[in-house]
C-alpha cells in the first residue's frame, strides 16, 4: 500500500513531541518551536484532523529555570525539576496557542492511573470528550510523583498506549533526527534514511543505539518500541524530524518524509493491546513446550498440566508473563489463580485442581480472551 493510501484514511492522530525539539537542542524551552508547533497543528485541526499532543520537555524546561547544567541524577531532583517544569511547559503552549484561538488542556499520566480498566475507560472519556469540545489534550508522564514502579518510562512507550486509548488512527513522533537509519548517521557518514519498515523486529531494537542526548530519554529504541506497540493496534507510525518546518503537513499528506513503520501483526482489540502493554507484568510463569505451542500456534488456553513453575508474588486477576523453558517471554495475559495456587496446581489435570486446592476458580490459568502473543499476536 502506497504512503499517500494509508495516510488518507487517518482522521485522529496523537503526535508526540521530544524535549530536543522543544528546547531548539538548547537548555531552554524555545517559544518559537512552540509558536511552529501552534500553527501546524490548528492549520492541521482546521483540515479535520483530531490532534492529542504527548509533551516531554518538563524536566529539560526544570533544568532552564534552576540552571542545572546537567540533568538531575536522583529521583527527587528530576521530580523538582519536572514540577518547575510542567508549568513552564504549559505556559509556553498556552501563549502559542491562544494566538490561534485554540484552547490545550493539561493531562498528566502515570502507569497506575491507567492499569485498572475502569480509571483507564475514565481516562479515556475524559481525551474524548476534550476532542469533542475541540480542545488540544496536552499529555505528559506526571513525572511529580511517579515512582519506577509505575512509571511509562518514557514519552514515546506513553504516546503509543495513548494512541490504543484513544483510538487513534496515526502515531506520530517528532525527534531531532530524520527517521530511522540503517546506520548511526552520527558516527556513519554513508548511513542510509530507511523510509519504510514493515515490521519492527527484536533485532533492529537490538541494533538501535540509546539515548542520543543528554535531554531525550529513549533514544531509538524506546521509538521503534513505540512502532511497534502501536502497529499491534494496527496503528502505522510516522517518525520524522521536528525541527524542519512545515513537517507536520508533509506528514498528513503522505509525503515521503522520515520513516513510515506500518503494520503487519494480526490487529489487537483494546482489551488486549492494554493487558500486552499498558500493564506491567506482577510476575512470571514458565510453561512447557507443548503449552507454549498450543498457546501460539493454535489459540489455546494456559492450563494447569501446562505449567512448570510460577516465579515472583502475584495475585489473582494480576497481569502476568508467560516465559518457555529457555527464558523467553512469549505472551503476556491476566491470571485466574495467584502464584502460590499455581505453584501447588502445576502440571495437573484440570480435574484435578480442585482436590489439591479445596476450590477451583477456572479450568484454565491463563484464559485466551486474556492472553496476548508475541511478537504476533494471538
Ligand atoms: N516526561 C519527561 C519530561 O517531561 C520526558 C520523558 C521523555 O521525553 O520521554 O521531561
Amino acid at each position: 500500500m502506497k504512503r499517500k493510501d494509508i495516510l488518507e484514511k487517518v482522521r485522529r492522530v496523537v503526535l508526540k513531541v521530544g524535549s530536543r525539539v522543544l528546547t531548539a537542542k538548547g537548555r531552554t524551552l524555545s517559544q518559537p518551536v512552540f509558536d511552529r508547533m501552534a500553527r501546524e497543528i490548528s492549520g492541521a485541526k482546521k483540515r479535520g484532523y483530531e490532534i492529542v499532543l504527548i509533551s516531554s520537555g518538563a524536566i529539560a524546561a526544570g533544568m532552564g529555570r534552576l540552571g542545572l547544567l546537567e540533568k538531575p541524577k536522583t529521583m527527587p531532583e528530576k521530580q523538582a525539576s519536572a514540577a518547575i517544569g510542567q508549568s513552564a511547559l504549559m505556559w509556553s503552549y498556552e501563549k502559542a496557542f491562544s494566538f490561534y484561538g485554540e484552547k490545550v488542556a493539561q493531562i498528566l499520566l502515570t502507569r497506575d492511573d491507567l492499569s485498572n480498566r475502569n480509571r483507564y475507560l475514565n481516562a479515556r472519556n475524559t481525551l474524548l470528550t476534550l476532542l469533542d469540545f475541540g480542545v488540544i489534550p496536552i499529555i505528559n508522564e506526571n513525572d511529580t510523583v511517579v515512582v519506577q514502579e509505575i512509571k511509562f518510562g518514557d514519552n514515546d512507550n506513553l504516546s503509543a498506549l495513548v494512541t490504543n486509548l484513544v483510538n487513534a488512527d496515526l502515531l506520530v513522533i517528532l525527534s531531532d533526527i530524520d527517521g530511522l537509519y540503517d546506520k548511526d548517521p552520527r558516527v556513519h557518514r554513508g548511513a542510509r534514511l530507511i523510509r519504510f519498515v514493515d515490521r519492527v523486529t527484536e533485532e533492529m531494537e537490538q541494533k538501535a543505539t540509546g539515548t542520543l542526548s543528554p535531554f531525550s530519554v529513549g533514544g531509538m529504541v524506546t521509538k521503534l518500541q513505540a512502532a511497534r506497540k502501536a502497529a499491534f493496534f494496527g496503528v502505522p507510525t510516522v517518525l520524522a524530524n521536528g525541527m524542519v518546518e512545515g513537517l507536520l503537513e508533509k506528514i498528513l499528506s503522505g509525503e515521503e518524509v522520515g520513516t513510515l513503520f506500518t503494520s503487519q501483526v494480526n490487529k489487537l482489540t483494546s482489551r488486549k493491546h492494554w493487558i500486552a502493554f499498558t500493564l506491567n507484568a506482577q510476575g512470571r510463569i514458565v510453561v512447557d513446550e507443548g503449552a507454549k505451542r498450543a498457546i501460539l500456534q493454535k489459540g489455546k488456553s494456559l492450563l494447569p498440566s501446562g505449567v512448570l513453575f510460577a516465579e515472583g508474588k502475584f495475585g489473582q486477576g494480576d497481569p502476568v508473563a508467560l516465559f518457555d523453558g529457555n527464558g523467553r517471554e512469549f505472551a503476556r495475559g491476566l491470571t485466574n489463580y495467584d502464584s502460590s495456587e499455581i505453584n501447588k496446581i502445576k502440571g495437573l489435570k484440570t480435574s484435578e485442581v480442585e482436590s489439591r486446592l479445596g476450590y477451583r476458580y477456572s479450568d484454565e490459568i491463563v484464559h485466551r480472551d486474556d492472553l496476548v502473543c508475541f511478537p504476533a499476536g494471538c
